[in-house]
């Protein structure tokens, strides 16, 4: 099972086609994908870092 990392509810539950679009313009994500944990979120020059304390860092793609 896997999370919107925007609202942090389940994928399956709800259309997320919003979520997304914000995603993938300016917004980091705010929830592991995981296990919905709310994440640390940094914003740097280049864009972001989101880190999970049960899953680690991600970082926006270049
Ligand atoms: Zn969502
Ligand atoms: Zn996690």
């Amino acid at each position: 099972m896997t999370y919107c990392s925007f609202c942090g509810k389940e994928e399956a539950d709800g259309d997320h086609a919003f979520c997304r679009q914000r995603l993938s313009a300016i917004d980091p994500p705010r929830y592991c994908r995981e296990c919905a944990r709310r994440m640390v979120v940094q914003v740097t020059p280049d864009g972001w870092t989101a880190r999970c304390s049960r899953h680690g860092q991600t970082v926006s793609r270049p």
